[in-house]
């Protein structure tokens, strides 16, 4: 039997990464790991659990709380779902209280190790796509094909700004970019795994194009059989 590939899915944040990485995953018969969620994830379980008296996270808390976090996904009705702990995070996790948090929380060491293994452990006998930062350049560097993910700031601002307007969060537009810009700048920056192109991945700037159409160019590189025509 063939090998399954395994694909990975990095770039700026709102550039539709996971959407795209889900209907990739689905075309071509494999899972999805979303793996920002996890970041996400850890974020939510900080904001609820590890927090000072003056309000700002305990880091030191949450370290020593990491290994007693459990995330899984599983799908239902063609969505992934993120649980914690057997608690179901997936609306949470989207919101912009956790974006404001979540780039702080993935630049930590600690954090960074404990959701290496977790990736590394999903992704262990499956054909993947896994979409992140980092995964060409560390969580999967012998990954069979590698896509960075790019758009103007100004229409990844309109897509997120969207999202949130559509989630029932009144936000305006000028606060999404700031959140944007701040995101890539401390990913970008941190000095673990940061966000990159990996040498070998293939750039798609995606400013004008629709989702479809990114989706059509990411599965013009792969090598049949590999795309299953619907
Ligand atoms: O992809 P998403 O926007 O949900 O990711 C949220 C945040 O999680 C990113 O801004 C980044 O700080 C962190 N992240 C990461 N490494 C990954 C995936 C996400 O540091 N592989």
């Amino acid at each position: 039997m063939k090998k399954q590939p395994v694909i990975a899915i990095d770039g700026y944040s709102s550039t539709g990464k996971s959407s795209i990485s889900k209907i990739i995953a689905q075309r071509l018969g494999l899972i999805h790991i979303d793996t920002g969620a996890l970041y996400r994830g850890v974020t939510y379980y900080a904001l609820k659990n590890c927090k000072k008296n003056d309000g700002s996270i305990d880091l030191n808390q949450l370290f020593k709380e990491l290994e007693n976090l459990s995330l899984e996904f599983s799908e239902q009705n063609q969505t992934l779902r993120l649980t914690l702990n057997g608690q179901d995070i997936s609306q949470e996790i989207r919101k912009s209280e956790i974006a404001d948090h979540v780039s702080f929380i993935a630049k930590q060491p600690e954090v960074r190790h404990f959701l290496l293994d977790t990736q590394r452990r999903m992704a262990k006998h499956h054909g993947v796509v896994m979409d992140g930062r980092d995964i060409g350049t560390v969580v999967l560097p012998n990954a069979d094909y590698k896509f960075f993910l790019t758009a103007s700031v100004e229409e990844r601002t309109k897509r997120r700004h969207l999202e949130l307007l559509t989630m029932g969060e009144s936000i305006d537009a000028e606060t999404v970019k700031k959140n944007l810009i701040e995101r890539d700048r401390i990913d970008s920056q941190r000095e673990i795994a940061p966000l990159k192109q990996a040498d070998d991945a293939i750039l798609i700037d995606n400013s004008l194009l629709s989702k479809e159409e990114t989706i059509e160019l990411l599965l013009s590189y792969l090598t049949p059989p590999e795309v299953v025509q619907l």
